[in-house]
């Protein structure tokens, strides 16, 4: 966790940046490439301001940005790179956590958010550009009587972005994380210099599923997507969290299944933004919770000590329960106290059965629940002091039989050896958003 990155620094020049840009503007005229710092900077920025760890570090800045317009545009952006010897690295909305979506050493970032088209949809799956934001998708899908499978609390946030640098949400409760089963089909990009989109379907596809953009640079992917629900969303308070956790997760396991349950003691519900619903000074439990199941989620929930605040429906009433779920919290935290708060990305049981314990871990902790699928998950919230004072609590939470995943890395730590065998063959010049192995 606290080991060094020392990645190899692809071999490539300001003349081969220059040339790249030439091409670019050859194949996608003045206004589809960028050098201007205003460009630059902003392609340079992600969600990693949620660490002072990593907000400390020089994470990188692209050379180059380009926006294609048409899907049969990324590849011929592709084969130049390549052939240039130039970086590129694939960019979504930019609201990953950990950094990995910033150039570690430059080259060209491609923002895709302009291949944005819904493309198709089946009883079953909807089809888009990766451009396309989950939000539209989720939308799209309620007005064909559908909803999706999963989609993150960073709703704005772009499908090939989700897919590739995601991991869990809305949804995860009934379909767990990782986005196993969600992804029926993906149009890929691979780094070769006579690249095309290629097609993957079902057992090819999943492996390209999580691989921030080192393996392949998503242009389209088919999702899958469920009949809707009758949706409620009941807004519960506690005196406190020590009631409150409990009882959301006992709530988790009514069928049918939640859509999303999130629980915050009263300190974070106070950061939250205003709402008659998530009352001052008293712990909340929220959810997206299926109308034949409201009864006894709320009697469960009362009989803990709650007292429902309110029952809100429709899609925008869901939408805003999922971003005060996952990280929101710990952003609007960070928001309302500024320069003060890190986070551990946590789960198992023992964020309930310990929860004393696990927040005594860090200095002023404060923990952030959401139950997961058959688990729960947490962020943990404590005063920073130093990176060792981070990594120290590490084996103090694992002791309480914690799981820990640390949001101060910004390198591939999820199956990384596998993911590397995929990307030898996907890209043997190692030039797909370079600088995410530990070495
Ligand atoms: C406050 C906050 C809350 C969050 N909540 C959640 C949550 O609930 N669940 C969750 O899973 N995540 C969450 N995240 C992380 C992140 O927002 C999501 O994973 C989001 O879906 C990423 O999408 P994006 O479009 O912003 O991707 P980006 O940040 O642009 O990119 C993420 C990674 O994917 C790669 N990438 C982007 N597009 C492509 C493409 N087309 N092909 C190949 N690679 C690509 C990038 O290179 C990068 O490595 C949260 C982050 C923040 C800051």
């Amino acid at each position: 966790m606290t080991a060094a990155l020392t990645p190899t620094r692809p071999e490539f020049g300001r003349e081969d940046v220059d040339a790249l840009v030439d091409d670019l503007l050859a194949l996608l005229g003045p206004r589809g490439v960028s050098t201007l710092d205003r460009a630059l900077d902003r392609a340079a920025r992600d969600g990693s301001g949620l660490s002072p760890i990593l907000s400390a570090q020089d994470l990188g800045r692209p050379d180059a940005v380009c926006y294609p317009k048409s899907a049969d545009q990324v590849p011929a952006i592709v084969r130049a790179a390549i052939r240039r010897g130039v970086p590129i690295t694939a960019r979504g909305k930019g609201t990953g956590n950990y950094g990995q979506v910033v150039p570690r050493f430059g080259g060209l970032v491609m923002d895709m958010t302009s291949l944005s088209a819904v493309t198709g949809r089946t009883d079953t799956t909807i089809t888009a550009e990766a451009g396309a934001r989950m939000v539209t998708l989720e939308q799209a899908a309620w007005e064909a009587g559908r909803q999706l499978w999963m989609y993150p609390s960073t709703v704005q946030s772009t499908l090939g972005g989700f897919l590739a640098g995601g991991s869990a949400g809305t949804g995860t409760i009934v379909h767990g994380r990782n986005h196993m089963g969600f992804v029926e089909s993906l149009d890929v990009v691979f780094g070769h210099e006579d690249a095309e989109i290629v097609h993957l379907t079902g057992l090819d596809a999943q492996p390209l599923v999580h691989t921030y953009g080192v393996a392949g640079i998503i242009v389209a992917a088919t999702v899958r997507i469920e009949p809707l629900q009758q949706w409620r969303c009941p807004y519960v308070s506690f005196d406190s969290h020590h009631e409150a956790f409990p009882a959301a997760r006992a709530a988790g396991a009514i069928a049918p299944l939640p859509r999303l349950l999130s629980a915050d003691r009263a300190e974070l519900v106070g950061a939250l933004p205003a709402d008659p619903a998530l009352v001052r000074d008293r712990a909340n439990v929220r959810g997206i919770v299926d109308a034949a199941a409201l009864d006894e989620t709320v009697a469960v929930l009362e009989a803990a000590g709650g007292r429902v605040e309110a029952v809100r429906e429709g899609l925008p009433q869901t939408l805003r329960v999922s971003t005060l779920s996952y990280n929101h919290p710990t952003w609007w935290l960070q928001k309302a106290v500024p320069d003060t708060y890190f986070h551990m990305e946590v789960s198992g049981d023992a964020l309930v059965t310990r929860l004393r314990e696990v927040e005594a871990v860090y200095e002023g902790g404060m923990l952030h629940l959401d139950v997961g699928h058959g688990t729960v998950f947490g962020m943990l919230n404590g005063v920073y002091r130093s990176p060792e004072q981070v990594y120290a609590g590490v084996p103090a939470l694992r002791a309480l039989g914690v799981s820990v995943h640390s949001p101060h890395q910004s390198y591939v730590d999820l199956d990384a050896d596998r993911v590397r065998a995929i990307a030898r063959g996907t890209d043997p010049k190692g030039l797909l958003n370079p600088g995410r192995w530990l070495e």
